[in-house]
């Protein structure tokens, strides 16, 4: 049994408390949270004392292992239609260090504190990997094509790769890639894959202006992109509203639901979502917006208007690690104003609640096993991140 104290302990599920006693046992089970006057309370000799704060496992809502071999490859701040003809025009340069990078980036993301990730996979290339991992992981198999006539071929691969990663006791579903790349035909396809791969969907979401444009007025650089891959649009009307509201009403129910990026989504198109299913979260992730779009995301309006908000490192194709403590930092340097708690709580307990992991990760309940990360360094008065670091314990 461990007893481990801070200055602060970021409980996950209830507010930050003082000089409180983190109670471990073997396999790093969570036993109790104890205050120090508890009767409970071991004698000081027996209590690891850390300056700092104590938090849950890192959650990391929206990674691409599979692309960990395009580190640096893709040139930064041109725009995502420019970003995606590189991905795909690229994507097979320096095939034979797939393996060996995948394994690499999830070395990093354990040292990083990150105990469970939302990985999104196009192949098995990282089933091998996560097999072995001590990071928890939930793939979404991802599928794409505009074109209506491809959708079965399409979906039938991505039920081959999801039963394949099933078979191999990992968590599995099949989902959308994004509204610009998703038919209609497809998107049904997905919804009737909900009974066999059930569980949390993911979608990208609003990361760039000529998306909306594209479905409000059928051009864009967007659309014009998708013409010099050779995809049709002759038969295909603009739909004269936003891609959210497009790709929304698609979405198969009852499940969780997590929008990707959301970068150009406003204030009354977050409101009338949110009103239309509680199972919503909104997964931010800064420095891939920076590396794509240049820009950041409005993280204080998202919390107006109440969206449960995770984070993501995105891939190391639009990366330079994969830390989701970096993001804090990164979000604390553009959002001075936002509680450390509040950060806290995005990287941990949302993002294990959106992954459906949270009987098991994101916060110090009994009977978890979310890891425990050690946050040195933190300026406790201005709850500055900026000389922090992070060690992982347990
Ligand atoms: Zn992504």
């Amino acid at each position: 049994m461990r007893f481990l104290s801070a200055d602060l302990i970021f409980p996950g599920h209830t507010e930050p408390l003082a000089n409180a006693i983190l109670v471990v046992g073997p396999n790093g089970v969570i036993k109790d949270l104890l205050t120090s006057d508890d009767e409970n309370a071991p004698e000081g000799s027996r209590v690891e004392r850390f300056n700092g704060i104590l938090c849950p496992g890192f959650i990391n809502a929206h990674c691409h292992l599979e692309l960990s071999h395009m580190k640096g490859v893709v040139a930064e701040k041109t725009g995502l239609p420019k970003f995606i003809t590189e991905i795909v025009s690229r994507r097979n340069e320096n095939a034979h260090e797939k393996q060996e990078k995948i394994i690499l980036a999830d070395e990093e993301m354990w040292l990083n504190g990150i105990q469970a990730v939302g990985d999104i996979c196009n192949t098995t290339d990282s089933l091998e990997t996560k097999s072995n991992s001590r990071v928890e992981y939930h793939s979404f198999v991802e599928v794409f094509s505009f074109d209506p006539a491809r959708a079965n071929e399409v979906l039938e691969e991505g039920i081959r790769v999801a039963k394949a990663y099933r078979n191999a006791g990992l968590k599995a579903t099949i989902v959308p890639h994004a509204p610009y790349s998703v038919s209609e035909q497809l998107f049904d396809g997905i919804r009737k894959q909900q009974q066999p791969f059930p569980g949390p969907i993911s979608i990208h979401n609003q990361e760039t202006e000529s998306e909306d444009e594209m479905f409000s007025s059928g051009t864009g650089e967007l659309v014009e992109t998708f013409k010099g891959f050779g995809i049709d649009f002759s038969n295909w009307n603009p739909q004269k509203k936003s891609s959210l509201d497009y790709a929304f009403a698609q979405l198969p129910a009852d499940q969780n639901v997590m929008l990707v990026h959301n970068t150009c989504s406003t204030s009354d198109e977050m409101k009338h979502v949110e009103s239309l299913r509680n199972d919503l979260y909104w997964c931010a992730c800064p420095s891939a917006n920076l590396y794509i779009e240049n820009r950041i995301p409005n993280l204080p309006m998202w919390l107006e208007n109440n969206a449960k908000v995770c984070v993501g490192t995105d891939s190391l194709a639009s990366n330079h690690q994969l830390s989701i403590f970096e993001e804090l930092k990164l979000i604390q340097h553009h959002h001075p104003q936002l509680p450390l708690s509040t950060l806290l709580q995005m990287a941990t307990l949302n993002g294990a609640k959106a992954l459906n992991m949270d009987n098991e990760k994101g916060s110090f309940q009994q009977g978890k096993l979310p890891g425990v990360l050690w946050l040195k360094n933190v300026d406790l008065s201005s709850e500055s991140l900026a000389s922090a670091s992070v060690q992982r314990i347990i």
